[in-house]
């Protein structure tokens, strides 16, 4: 018998929507095991759902069964570490670390994802310029394999086999594939394995003490080349956990919403910074820095006001917003990069997206985002009925990436929207290597099904 499967377990952010047979949503962990005990016995496929934010389609199922462990969300908090569900979400992490005067550093933007989830993408966001990206942050996951069989893996906890090796970019951020290198342990395999190794069921994740104050600024730039300059020199600056960026063509979209843009911006950065104290010279110091920097001084904004901050934070989060307005009402399509480069290639990876942009796009197409990670994301405004350009376009840009060291996915993983940009970063015997973990992982090839290896 094929029962009804909520919708909601069929789609993510993706835009992507699928099919399934039925839905499981066990209450603890013998639950699960027995669950996947069953789909290996009859080779069932078998999508692990978090909260369905993903962006490439990876928890959507094409057949099969669909595991969601949205009732595993207990939370701990301890002195430095959370113990925390799968299931449970990161805004209520956020929010039970903040009671106890700490806090989890990856802030992946969207709250609403679970833990799972930004374990099985490795998850980062504005903050991991200074705190990379979730991989780091675990200390102990507990995974219960294709088979059902559960393990507790610490950090440090070397893989029991040779996972062989493949050459990594040298980017801040990379969510392409497996990590392969020799002695590497299971937390480094399964952060970021996107849902194909193993089902994640608890994580311990180490957290710190919140910080005493937090300097938040918009720096606006007269010309883009200024902010670029600032980029470079203000990476160095201690305790800056963030900068952002904004093109011209987004701080036009975002003029809709916020007419106090000031009229001569044509970028801009947005910075924050932990400080010892509200009174902490390192606030008096932004203000030199941006004078040398060229900014536009006396219209850039600052605050160091928690109510201020959440203001910067929606200036922050609109653009993305916007971008889908106004998508929706000229009846275009949003396409889509998320590729980084190695820092010292910045710059050139810019100067490339812009030129290539205004030739084939103009006036339909953003760029914005981690430029301290130097990861942007390049969105184009396609037209619905002849998406192929702006595909060409997007895959051109992603082998320019890779040519400049770069990574083919930064962020978000690759799922089943974009597992063909493997190919392009990996040699087939660096493909060889992985897809051996995998048959060694899930030799029946259940978990994940068509999410980094095209089914
Ligand atoms: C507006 C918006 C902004 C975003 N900004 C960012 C950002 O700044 N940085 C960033 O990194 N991401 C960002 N994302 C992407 C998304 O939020 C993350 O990828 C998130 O980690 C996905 O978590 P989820 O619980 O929604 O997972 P889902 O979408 O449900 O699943 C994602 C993947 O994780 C796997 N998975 C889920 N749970 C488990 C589990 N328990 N065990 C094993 N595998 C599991 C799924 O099978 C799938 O492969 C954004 C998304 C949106 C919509």
């Amino acid at each position: 018998m094929i029962e009804r499967v909520p919708d909601r377990y069929l789609e993510d952010a993706s835009g992507y929507r699928g099919h399934a047979e039925r839905v499981f949503a066990p209450a603890d962990e013998a639950g699960v095991a027995a669950v996947l005990r069953e789909a290996s016995a009859r080779a069932v496929p078998v999508t692990i759902a978090g909260a369905g934010t993903g962006l490439t389609g990876a928890r959507v199922p094409f057949g099969g069964w669909v595991l969601s462990l949205e009732k595993l969300n207990a939370i701990e908090i301890r002195a430095g570490l959370a113990v925390v569900g799968a299931g449970a979400l990161l805004a209520d992490l956020h929010a039970a670390a903040q009671r106890t005067g700490q806090f989890y550093p990856p802030d992946p933007t969207e709250v609403s994802a679970s833990i799972g989830g930004a374990v099985a993408t490795n998850a980062s966001g504005s903050r991991s310029f200074l705190y990379g990206a979730t991989r780091r942050w675990i200390e102990g996951l507990r995974v219960a394999l294709a088979s059902g069989r559960a393990m507790d893996v610490n950090r440090g906890d070397a893989i029991d086999f040779d996972p062989g090796t493949i050459p990594l970019p040298v980017v801040t951020k990379n969510t392409a594939g497996y990590p392969l290198r020799p002695g590497m342990d299971w937390i480094d395999l399964f952060a970021g394995s996107e849902g194909t190794l193993g089902v994640v069921l608890e994580a311990r994740l180490r957290l710190l003490a919140a910080p005493r104050a937090l300097l938040g600024g918009v720096v606006f730039f007269a010309a883009d080349d200024c902010a670029l300059d600032a980029v470079e020199t203000w990476r160095a600056v201690a305790g800056l956990r963030m900068i952002e960026y904004l093109d011209a063509p987004s701080l036009d979209l975002l003029r809709q919403r916020y007419p106090e843009i000031p009229a001569a911006a044509r970028a801009a950065l947005l910075i924050e910074q932990e400080l010892a104290s509200d009174d902490d010279p390192a606030v008096d110091a932004w203000l030199d820095r941006i004078e040398q920097a060229g900014a536009l001084a006396d219209e850039s904004w600052f605050a160091v006001s928690a109510t201020d901050r959440e203001r910067f934070r929606l200036f922050r989060h609109a653009l993305p917003e916007l971008v889908n307005e106004t998508v929706r009402a000229a009846g275009a399509l949003k396409m889509g990069t998320d590729y980084a480069v190695p820092f010292p290639r910045n710059r050139e990876m810019l100067a490339y997206y812009r030129a290539r942009l205004e030739a084939e796009f103009p006036n339909r197409h953003v760029i914005f985002g981690h430029i301290g990670d130097a990861h942007v994301h390049v969105n184009i405004f396609s037209d619905p009925a002849d998406p192929r350009r702006a595909t060409e376009l997007l895959l051109e840009f992603a082998r320019h990436a890779v040519e400049l060291g770069g990574t083919v996915s930064a962020e978000h993983g690759l799922g089943k929207r974009k597992a063909h940009l493997l190919d392009l970063q990996y040699t087939p015997p660096q493909l060889t290597a992985m897809r051996a973990v995998k048959r060694r992982l899930d030799p029946a090839n259940i978990l994940g099904r068509g999410t980094l290896w095209p089914a």
